[in-house]
Order: structure tokens, then sequence, then C-alpha cells
């Protein structure tokens, strides 16, 4: 029986194939590291967008929106501003407060409640300083910005009034925020009443007492 002559191992023989299977166990083993990375890579940014998406300002009057991120922190206080605005929203309001105050924060109020120009009539918008449960920067005294929860209701109350549904969404939002946060209504005050303040806001046309009393009935 002839043999078949020994083919000379050159460098493409043993030594390759013992390569390519070692490479294929190492891309083997690369896909085993690298797809489950790869998938927790993805999860974690798809989490990330999900966490920024949620520090945007909510849309919507959706009670699970007004709920924090965090634990609800301690809270004195409820103060109301209006916007001395005709229009506006929460990401407009956002958008000077960053660029001409210079706020870093953004977004001074905790929660913008719309009049129809600019967002929903009535819709109460949830800043990130309330899903992070942050200091507000409405109130000018440290107090009232560490302690104060601030709504701001979009107009110009100086001659014009709230809409009935602004008032509507007001009254639920204090009550919802009264009840969790254990906050009286004597503690609700609108910006002009904090000590040291020397503005109208809400408005001349905004009565704070009426408001008060409306929160003190059940
Ligand atoms: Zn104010």
């Amino acid at each position: 029986m002839r043999r078949e002559p020994v083919k000379p191992h050159g460098p493409c023989n043993l030594p390759c194939g013992f390569f390519f299977e070692e490479r294929g166990m190492r891309i083997r083993r690369m896909k085993d590291v690298w797809a489950p990375s790869t998938l927790i890579l993805v999860q974690a940014a798809f989490a990330f967008v999900v966490m920024l998406d949620g520090c945007r300002i909510s849309p919507r009057n959706d009670s699970k929106k007004l709920e924090p991120y965090v634990p609800i922190r301690e809270w004195k206080y409820i103060v109301v501003h209006h916007s001395a605005t005709p229009s506006g929203n929460a990401e407009r309001f956002d958008r000077f407060h960053r660029e001409v105050r210079g706020w870093s924060g953004g977004l001074g109020y905790h929660f913008v409640i719309g009049n129809g120009h600019g967002s929903g009539d009535g819709e109460i918008e949830t800043g990130p300083r309330w899903l992070a449960q942050e200091n507000g920067a409405h109130a000018g005294i440290t107090e009232y910005n560490q302690y104060g929860i601030g709504i701001c209701l979009v107009g110009d109350f100086t001659d014009s009034h709230p809409t009935e549904k602004q008032m509507q969404a007001l009254i639920a939002l204090c009550r919802d925020l009264m009840k969790h946060c254990k906050i009286d209504a004597d503690h609700v005050y609108g910006h002009r009443e904090l000590p040291g303040a020397t503005t109208d806001c809400p408005g001349k046309q905004f009565s704070m007492e009426e408001l008060r009393k409306i929160l003190k009935k059940e």
C-alpha cells in the first residue's frame, strides 16, 4: 500500500487549524462577553433616555406624573404665583429661567398651570424640581425656596382673573399637596405675602383669602 507522502507541516497546517479553532473560540467567547454586555449597554442607554424623558416637563394632568422619583421630602408651604404674561408654559419659563436668569436648574417653579395659551387650559405641568424634590427658585427667600412648593398660574392677574379650569386645577393640586405633604391651608401663600416681598404676584385680582377659604373646606 502506497502511503501518501506526509505533507510537511507548514505554517498553515496544524498551527493554523489550531489558530482558527482558537480564534473561533475567542470569537465565541467575545460574543458571549459582548452580547450580554451590549444588551446591558442598550438597556442602560434606554433607561437613561427614559430618565431624561421623565426629567422633562410633564405635559399631562396625570396624577402619576405628579409622583416624584424620590420620596417626598419635607415641605412646609405652598407659594402661588402668576406668570405676569398672557401666555406661556413650563418649557418657555424653563428657557427664560435658564437663559435670562442664568439658573442652571431651570424652571424655578415646581408646577405650572396653563390657561389655554401656550398649554392647555387648566393643564398642570410638573417641573423637574418637583420630580427630583429639589428646592424651588421662585420665592426670593431661602426658607420659602427650600420648603415652599412653587405653583405658577399662566396669566397676568393684575387686571384679569384665572380661568375656571385653572382654579379647579389649582385647588385640586393644592389639596393633593396639602394632604401628601401635611401642609395647612394657612401655609398656602401668595408670593406677595412672603416676608419682605416687593411684588403683587399673583396679581391684585387674585384673592389668596378666597383660595385659603376654599382649601379649608372639605
Ligand atoms: Zn411670584
